[in-house]
């Protein structure tokens, strides 16, 4: 199944091919709050399972990460969205952002990172159906 995508004006557009990327975490880091105000939901993928069909990404390497490791953060140049991230600790993975998904169905939510981190008085999701992981804690733990 291939999944379409792009940024708020359409200026970048790419294909999600990656039938097993259905699981995405939520993440309450610094650098998501600069993207989105409070924090993102990232599909967990593989650099290599997105092409990009349109346009061309701009690249901003964070280096001011919560874990400390250096992050490429992928955005439009034109309307400012944040696309996708590739953590440099995790070579080769990449952390979609749902919302730039055109269809954001038939995923599941899989573990919410850096809650302790969370924009107050927005609070992490109810506990209990999937890990809360709160900063330095977990092997898991890396921004989106
Ligand atoms: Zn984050
Ligand atoms: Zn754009």
């Amino acid at each position: 199944m291939v999944r379409t995508g792009g940024c708020y004006c359409q200026a970048i557009r790419y294909e999600l091919s990656d039938d097993n990327a259905r699981d995405f975490s939520v993440c309450y880091c610094e650098g998501c709050k600069y993207a989105s105000s409070s924090h993102t939901m990232n599909l967990r993928t593989e650099s290599d399972k997105i092409t990009i069909t349109k346009g061309t990404p701009k690249v901003y390497l964070d280096t001011k990460t919560l874990s400390g490791k250096p992050m490429e953060r992928k955005f439009c140049g034109d309307c400012g969205v944040a696309l996708w991230s590739e953590p440099a600790a995790l070579p080769g993975k990449a952390f979609l952002k749902v919302g730039t998904l055109d269809d954001k169905s038939g995923l599941n939510i899989l573990v919410e990172v850096f809650c302790s981190n969370a924009l107050r008085p927005y609070e992490p999701m109810p506990k209990g159906k999937h890990p809360q992981l709160t900063l330095g804690a977990g092997s898991a733990e890396f921004e989106h």
